[in-house]
């Protein structure tokens, strides 16, 4: 479990990092103020970059103008040749970027590891749909006359990024937004700030040996401020951006205003439902993973069950029981079932919730606190806990980013769905049932709320194939599989008159 972050470093070419600018490939003159990396794990600092000032901002912003105009002429199965490069970059770093994650970001070495193959699936399934940004023909009303739709690309993609997936979310953005000829500006969290220079430096690194300009993959380094760059900047033609509900007010309000396109992938408050009717040992194992996994820094982290009551006592226990036997340490330690938070600031949010929701009158099942002592000197290790709660109280209706389970117990299915929607936010949901009407009918319009609805799974763990994404205040927006790559595209409806005649559509005579 030990960290050799020298040799993360060489593995990542980011030697430079510590000296001060950037001088990795795509170079920028960034001026701006320093970003100091610490490591959740261990309290260490890692590295440091600069903050891209405004000047700088500007440069990037009028390099990748121009290599739009070269990359947007590429046709889409030879960017997707460019993809399948990165893959396969990211396949020979996998373990040094899989370690920095874990270390920059505090989640487990497996996660990590988990988050860089999210990567390269998402490059697999780039490289096939540069062969299939496919568009519709239509019978023409009009003889002689041909109507289809085609996709062009729309310019210059903003992305701004969460800390919880540091990596992978870029590669969900990028890869699809490259393959249909966009160029990419990424304004990653500041607080995995290398991480991003890892990917920045291995994509650049593609493209250049390609021969492609400068342009088409870009970074800024920096905060909410730097992010307001893009968002304010009409040159953005979409903004994606990932990360809490209040980021996603203020970045849709400001995109909006200058009526561009926004993508919204933000906070969840994700429900499990468990029947009577389930296979319980699942429904437990699912449960764990969902609400304790990246220690509940997973926007699809279960954060309510929803037990039915004749089996609520036994559930209870038996969760009892097996927060009893998580080890909480070193992420990098394969051991540990659980990492840190990811700063200060995060525990510090953790213990508010845990004081609110006693103050609304929640029942504690099992006890939070910070750990202190040997191997948590970071101050950011806390345990997983349980509450008994309503489904009304306010901090149950607000997604508190930390292992705190909220326990619901319900009578009738109907009652539960209710409960299961009955919050601000749409993300994730899921139920655990063997019953095929109780299933059917979560899934139905009756149902579940939510963008992703699982059945005997947990809430967490998407695959890269189906859109992502959910409904009411987690935004709207679908990335990753599926057709989600139409957002990162124009729409372009196109009528040829191949006759002699100039029909009017509708039947409309405009004879002189
Ligand atoms: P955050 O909202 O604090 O920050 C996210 C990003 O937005 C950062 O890069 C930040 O610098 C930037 N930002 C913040 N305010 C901005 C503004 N006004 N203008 C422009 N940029 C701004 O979120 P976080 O703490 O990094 O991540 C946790 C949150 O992200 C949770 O709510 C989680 O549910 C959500 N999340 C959602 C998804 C999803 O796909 N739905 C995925 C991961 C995380």
């Amino acid at each position: 479990s030990a960290i050799n972050i020298k040799e993360i470093f060489e593995a990542l070419e980011l030697n430079e990092v510590n000296k001060g600018t950037w001088t990795g490939v795509d170079a920028i003159d960034l001026k701006g103020e320093w970003l100091i990396s610490h490591s959740p794990v261990d309290g260490q600092e890692i590295g440091k970059v600069q903050m891209t000032s405004r000047e700088s901002y500007e440069k990037v912003i009028t390099k990748a103008e121009k290599a739009f105009k070269t990359w947007r002429k590429v046709p889409a199965p030879q960017r997707g040749e460019v993809i399948r490069q990165i893959g396969n970059e990211l396949r020979k770093k996998k373990e040094a970027l899989g370690r920095l994650v874990s270390y920059e970001m505090g989640k487990s070495y497996q996660e990590g590891l988990g988050e860089v193959q999210e990567m390269i699936d998402i490059c697999d399934f780039a490289v096939g749909l540069s062969r299939q940004l496919y568009g519709l023909t239509m019978h023409s009303e009009r003889p002689a006359h041909r109507m289809y739709e085609q996709w062009h690309p729309l310019g210059l993609v903003g992305i701004i990024s969460a800390f919880n997936f540091p990596v992978a979310v870029w590669a969900w953005n990028t890869m699809i937004a490259w393959t249909c000829g966009n160029v990419c500006v990424w304004k990653p969290s500041e607080k995995t700030p290398l991480t991003s220079l890892a990917c920045q430096q291995l994509a650049a690194n593609i493209f250049k040996t390609n021969g492609y300009p400068e342009g088409i993959c870009s970074l800024l380094t920096g905060d909410a401020i730097v992010g307001s760059y893009l968002t304010q900047d009409p040159r953005i033609a979409l903004v994606s951006a990932t990360g809490s509900i209040g980021m996603g007010k203020a970045v849709g309000e400001a995109v909006g205003g200058r009526l561009g396109k926004v993508l919204l992938e933000l906070g969840g408050n994700n429900a499990m439902i468990i029947s009577d009717q389930a296979d319980l040992e699942i429904a437990i194992r699912g449960a764990l993973f969902g609400a304790v996994g990246t220690a509940g820094q997973r926007c699809t982290s279960t954060r309510r069950l929803i037990i039915r009551e004749n089996i609520y006592e036994e559930v209870k226990e038996r969760l009892a029981t097996a927060y009893q036997k998580l080890t909480i340490g070193n992420p990098l330690d394969e051991k540990n079932h659980i990492g840190p938070l990811i700063d200060q600031s995060a525990v510090n949010q953790y213990l508010r919730a845990i004081e609110r929701v006693k103050a609304e009158g929640g029942h504690e099942v099992v006890p939070g606190e910070v750990l202190q002592g040997a191997g948590y000197e970071s101050g950011c290790y806390v345990k997983p806990c349980i509450y008994e709660v309503e489904n009304h109280f306010q901090i149950v209706q607000h997604e508190t980013f930390a292992p705190i389970l909220y326990l619901i117990k319900y009578t009738e299915l109907d009652e539960a769905i209710s409960l299961q929607n009955a919050v601000p936010q749409g993300l994730s949901s899921a139920i655990m049932t063997l019953n095929m009407r109780e299933m059917e009918t979560f899934l139905s319009v009756q149902g579940s709320d939510c963008g992703i609805a699982n059945v005997n799974i947990g809430t967490s763990g998407a695959e890269i194939g189906g859109a992502f994404g959910g409904e009411k205040e987690t935004g709207g927006g679908r990335e990753s599989g599926s057709d989600a790559w139409k957002a990162y595209m124009r729409r372009q409806t196109n009528t040829i008159n191949y006759s002699s005649e100039l029909p009017l559509a509708q039947g409309i005579k405009f004879d002189i």
